[in-house]
């Protein structure tokens, strides 16, 4: 089999704490209309900066903070090799009241169209839910409408190769997924910045291999 030209990543800790606490962390990404205040999930493309708060602030070269999980972050070093090799747009990211960092936050492209056939979705969130959540296999958030599916990782599911259509080495999945607080879209690396990544930090993070319909 050919390996396909994108792929997950995993990664086995979480580092740093978004802020403000009150808002997960949304309030300086989204701006406060910015997100639903039922689910937590972003009505718009990021408009600021992700804000981390001081005390255990990640010192490693590639992380994910807690609660912000398609926040993915690069140390300065690792920043500077991203620009200049890979297609990627970075946001500094912040401490409270502004304080830089040094460390940068790689932004995904959101994709237009889903990413998976409804059928397969569908079987894959059943098998992984069905022990706790019987049927159910998503909701639609009273507040804003937006359906998310329950939790399952990238590589469960085929993607659908016509629909990683946006431009970049970073895509997000139309699909949103989440349950409770808990809200997050499908990440996709073109495989050198994935294995880059990887390569970059190989206690903490891991490549994901996919296939694609
Ligand atoms: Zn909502």
């Amino acid at each position: 089999m050919v390996a396909a030209p994108w792929v997950a990543l995993t990664f086995r800790f979480t580092p740093g704490w978004p802020w403000p606490e009150s808002s997960w962390g949304l309030d300086p990404l989204y701006g406060p209309d910015g997100w639903c205040h039922s689910c937590g999930t972003p009505l718009h493309e990021q408009t600021g900066s992700l804000v981390l708060q001081s005390r255990k602030f990640p010192t490693g070269p590639v992380w994910v903070p807690n609660w912000r999980f398609n926040c993915v972050g690069v140390s300065a070093e690792v920043a500077a090799e991203v620009v200049r090799r890979f297609d990627v747009p970075m946001r500094e990211v912040l401490k409270p009241r502004g304080v830089a960092t040094g460390a940068m936050q790689l932004l995904p492209a959101v994709c237009a169209t889903p990413w998976y056939e409804e059928g397969p979705l569908e079987a894959a969130v059943h098998d992984r839910h069905q022990r706790y959540d019987g049927e159910r296999i998503g909701a639609t958030c009273p507040e804003c409408q937006r359906w998310r599916w329950l939790p399952i990782s990238e590589g469960e599911v085929p993607i659908k190769r016509d629909s990683l259509n946006a431009s970049g080495d970073l895509l997000a999945s139309h699909e949103i997924f989440g349950d409770g607080w808990r809200t997050f879209r499908h990440l996709v690396f073109r495989r050198p910045l994935g294995e880059f990544l990887a390569d970059a930090a190989p206690r903490v993070w891991s490549v994901v291999e996919l296939e694609l319909a």
